[in-house]
């Protein structure tokens, strides 16, 4: 039997990603998860090697916000640096939850459930799909569009739109 669960029966799961920043999808993905699991952990990942344009404070400030304003305020956010399946063994988490927006996804995906799974046989991924809407969004796409000056308030929420803004 796998220990996905906590003693206490309850779920925890993890979302890992950049979230540079986070966009409308991101939500919805976080929104979906929190529905089906007891407990949802947005993990931003903190790895100094790879640019991205806001810090880890700026887009953990920017997720908090964004949760509070969409009602999901349950929804926990954290950061952690190195190996994902580390960190969920220090906070005791069993679920993976990665969103997928199209086929282009799955393969990415698919090698990666497969290298955490290797890692950590009690470890599950889950897979959730985007609402339609956002399938095609991403947050570098986001950032491409903002940074020519067009208005990207349809697709991330009011706290990153506002952020994007700023550092222009
Ligand atoms: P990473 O750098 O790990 O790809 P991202 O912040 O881009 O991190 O994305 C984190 C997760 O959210 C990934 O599983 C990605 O597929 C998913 N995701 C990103 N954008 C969307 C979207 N518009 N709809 C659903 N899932 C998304």
């Amino acid at each position: 039997m796998k220990k996905t669960k906590l003693k206490s029966g309850k779920i925890r799961a993890v979302y890992p990603g950049s979230f540079d920043p986070v966009t409308r999808g991101h939500i919805d993905v976080a929104k979906r998860a929190i529905s089906v699991f007891d407990e949802v952990v947005i993990a931003v990942i903190n790895n100094p090697s790879k640019k991205t344009r806001f810090s880890v404070a700026e887009r953990i400030s920017m997720l908090k916000k964004s949760l509070v304003r969409e009602g999901l305020g349950k929804v926990k956010v954290d950061s952690f640096e190195g190996l994902l399946v580390h960190y969920m063994k220090t906070i005791k988490a069993g679920i993976i939850v990665r969103g997928l927006r199209a086929v282009s996804d799955f393969e990415y995906e698919f090698q990666m459930a497969l290298m955490n799974r290797a890692l950590a046989p009690d470890i599950e991924t889950v897979f959730f799909m985007t609402d339609a809407k956002y399938a095609y969004l991403s947050s570098s796409i986001v950032k491409e569009v903002a940074s020519l000056g067009g208005d990207v308030s349809s697709a991330v929420p009011p706290s990153a739109a506002a952020q994007l803004k700023k550092n222009r």
